[in-house]
């Protein structure tokens, strides 16, 4: 009888609960197939896309796609849709969605000098997937939530939004084990250098990433350092395997392909997408401005604005809507579980608009809100702010005007305005960073320009042919 049990028991465990772990080989507990993991994958990536945005740079993308595909193709999981890509966020970042959803932020690839360093960083997110490190720590609620797309605070009635912030980006931003980074590091060098990539660079990156975190006066917190803890380890394991088993000769660097494909690159905050000054938004691009209210917390996502009170009990939110005013409105007003009221004709700063009051009954409770859908230049915006119903009054007035401030943006100079971007340049001769900003300027301070070029002196000259970065450009006004 026991004996029977026994058997039943591991019978259970090896068709419903146990998998083979593709690198290490070893059976392990999963409670996510492999197409589940793609669907999460999938979901994830496409929050990421929606969120932050690709940077519109078919070539550059091309390349970045085309280098992983080829790291990935000599994995252990070759079969999995890969795919790549360079979403358009300042922050120095690398991500990996399960299922093999890759993406690298714009700001990180600024940070690079080589295809060498943007294969190892690539390798180590493939080895993130291929270990299957975030499937490992997939919970069974957070299989149920992700099967619901529960967002954080909205309900589902109201909230493409609220399932845009929240569905699928917890997966990306996973702080792994510490064991989890060294054996993606180790994955990652396995990859870069199986394609003949000198893997002694990728330490580079880890020492850029630290001096970014050192120089922190910067706003933006290297989120890569935030994830991927230990830089000093990690450099010191590069080093002791390089010089345990002397690497081959005739490893490539690439310099000359990655800097042609960086260069240009858009630096920094790109006002095209539209950008904050103070609580105003501004957005060039489309023309228009909003102010929020004073003191909320605001994020520029690429499909949507939202604002959080300090409490974080309110929400604004605006983005575009299909149709027109009328069709939106309806649209919205009609969702069910909402009950609208006051809803009228009228215009705001002299644009067509529908605005009215709601209410919907959500799993959080009662939420109280104002809407306002907006006509300009051939596009509808809707402006959605909301809190829970017994706190609206107080937050009444302050949606409200964040709603109606909603206008043309007319100013010329911030219409005009456009992204730093990097620019290379080969010194002509030898020559040190410090002479080089000297006869080519750039926006940014020496400290920053020495990090982009991943020089810690700036005095030390360096050989002629030399590619350079520096920022050009304006910073937005
Ligand atoms: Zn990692």
């Amino acid at each position: 009888m026991i004996n029977r049990l026994a058997w039943v028991f591991a019978v259970a465990l090896t068709t419903v609960a146990c998998a083979t772990n593709p690198v290490t080989g070893s059976r392990e507990l999963a409670l996510v197939s492999e197409s589940q993991e793609i669907a999460l994958g999938q979901q994830s990536a496409a929050a990421a896309v929606a969120q932050l945005g690709l940077v519109d740079d078919p070539a550059l993308q091309e390349y970045v796609q085309r280098l992983g595909k080829t790291l990935a193709a000599a994995s252990e999981r070759p079969d999995l849709p890969w795919a790549f890509g360079v979403v358009d966020d300042p922050t120095p970042n690398a991500f990996a969605a399960p299922g093999g959803f890759i993406f690298i932020t714009r700001g990180m690839l600024a940070l690079m000098r080589s295809e060498a360093e943007l294969a190892g960083v690539l390798g180590h997110e493939i080895g993130h997937v291929t270990a299957r490190h975030s499937v490992a720590m997939i919970s069974r609620s957070q299989l149920a939530q992700l099967g619901l797309g529960i967002g954080a605070m909205i309900s589902p009635t109201i909230a493409s939004l609220g399932e845009l912030a929240g569905t699928g980006l917890q997966l990306l931003f996973l702080r792994y084990s510490r064991d989890a980074e060294l054996q993606a590091d180790d994955l990652g060098y396995r990859y870069a250098l199986g394609q003949g990539y000198n893997v002694a660079e990728m330490s580079n990156m880890f020492v850029s990433l630290q001096r970014v975190g050192e120089a922190s006066e910067r706003s933006t917190v290297p989120a890569w350092l935030s994830t991927h803890p230990y830089p000093e380890d990690r450099v010191r394991r590069i080093q002791a395997r390089v010089a345990a088993e002397p690497l081959p000769t005739g490893l490539r660097s690439g310099v000359d392909e990655y800097m042609e494909h960086i260069d240009g690159l858009v630096y920094g905050e790109n006002p095209r997408n539209g950008y904050f000054r103070e609580q105003l938004f501004l957005h060039p691009d489309l023309g228009f401005q909003v102010n929020f209210p004073r003191g909320w917390q605001t994020r520029n996502m690429a499909q949507a604005v939202l604002a959080g009170s300090e409490r974080q009990d309110a929400l604004l939110q605006l983005t575009l809507a299909d149709g027109n005013i009328h069709d939106a409105a309806a649209k919205f007003f009609s969702q069910q579980g909402i009950e609208a009221t006051r809803v009228s004709e009228e215009h705001i700063n002299g644009l067509p608009a529908v605005t009215g009051y709601f209410s919907a009954q959500t799993e959080q409770g009662l939420l109280a809100g104002v809407a306002a859908f907006v006509s300009l230049d051939q596009h509808t915006y809707a402006l959605v702010g909301y809190t829970p119903a017994q706190v609206f009054s107080s937050y009444e007035p302050v949606l409200r005007a964040a709603v109606r401030s909603f206008n043309r943006l007319t100013d010329p100079q911030v219409l005009a305005a456009q992204p730093q971007r990097l620019e290379i340049i080969r010194s002509s001769e030898r020559m040190s960073l410090t002479a080089f900003a000297s006869r080519y300027p750039s926006t940014v301070d020496l400290n920053e320009l020495a990090l982009l070029n991943q020089l810690d002196d700036s005095g030390t000259p360096v050989p002629a042919g030399y590619p350079f970065k520096r920022v050009v450009g304006p910073p937005a006004p």
